[in-house]
């Protein structure tokens, strides 16, 4: 079923989980991210970045596909515009169908981040369209970011930005970064902070720069209270390192067999990050909102046979 990150998130507050938003731009991505939440029964994300969008996954194909996909499923989807910096492609995804939106803001000061924010908010709740902030500004890996205690989220800050934007949900920065970490580092993450930032708030928290932060981490950042856990980078070199096994053990592999198969990977590696989110078979949570909705009207008539 297709429907928004707030219903999907409101949900993961209420019964202390996570779900899992994964990074995907083609169809072996979005099927093997929806193919692993239909199969673990878990609600599930859907992350386009500016960059996927204008180099590969144009918002009028993509969009539709997304819609499909996940009206094919009983599990609930919904996708979004990852760190929506610019105008044009905030209004762009808008008008799309994109079901959420995530603004960020957070290189600039407080003050300005807010402006910015709310404006998108007040554009996409028009429209009954969620919209999630980032306070704090989650860096970069290559170059250590994490590690700048200067750059997490201020607790302190936390209810003015909420109140100010109308945010509904809300990034915080506490010890992760965006991209792929160097060889054998493991970030630290503040779990003090997630814990403290959860207990000034209801609104749903998202832990950005999951990739390569290992799998305790996860763990114990939802168990601080993190409800949105992101990984773009790490599921998409699963499945490059995945099609280049491939490759080394079968040279002349048939394009259309290293594309199934690498969705089938991508699908059992996001079931495996699903399961650390402690998503798995809340779908359930979901079905009696949308006793109406399209992909139950299937399900009767699937039952009818
Ligand atoms: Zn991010």
């Amino acid at each position: 079923m297709y429907t928004d990150m707030k219903t999907i998130l409101d949900d993961a507050v209420k019964h202390h989980y996570a779900v899992l938003a994964g990074g995907a731009f083609n169809m072996e991505t979005i099927r093997g991210l929806i193919g692993a939440a239909d199969a673990e029964q878990a609600p599930v994300l859907i992350l386009l970045g500016q960059n996927m969008i204008r180099r590969h996954a144009h918002t009028e194909i993509i969009a539709p596909m997304i819609r499909e996909l996940a009206e094919e499923t009983n599990v609930p989807v919904a996708v979004l515009l990852d760190h929506g910096r610019d105008w044009d492609m905030i209004t762009q995804t808008f008008r799309a169908g994109f079901s959420s939106m995530m603004v960020d803001a957070s290189a600039y000061p407080m003050e300005e981040n807010i402006a910015r924010t709310k404006k998108v908010v007040e554009l996409c709740h028009a429209q009954g369209v969620p919209v999630e902030g980032e306070l704090g500004h989650v860096g970069a890996a290559a170059t250590l970011d994490g590690c700048d205690e200067s750059m997490y989220t201020r607790p302190e800050e936390v209810r003015e930005f909420l109140e100010a934007t109308g945010v509904d949900s809300l990034a915080i920065a506490c010890g992760t970064a965006h991209g792929k970490y160097p060889d054998g580092f493991v970030p630290t993450l503040n779990f003090e902070l997630i814990r403290k930032v959860r207990s000034m708030t209801e609104v749903p928290l998202a832990l950005h720069g999951t990739s390569g932060a290992g799998d305790d981490n996860i763990r114990k950042a939802v168990g601080a209270g993190i409800n949105k856990v992101n990984v773009a980078t790490e599921i998409f070199c699963a499945c490059r390192d995945f099609m280049k096994r491939r490759m080394e053990e079968e040279p002349e592999i048939e394009y259309l067999q290293l594309c199934v198969e690498t969705e089938q990977h991508c699908k059992e590696f996001c079931r495996h990050l699903i399961r650390l989110t402690g998503s798995s078979g809340k779908a359930e949570h979901f079905k009696r909102q949308y006793r109406f909705g399209r992909s139950v009207d299937r399900a009767l008539l699937d039952g009818a046979e």
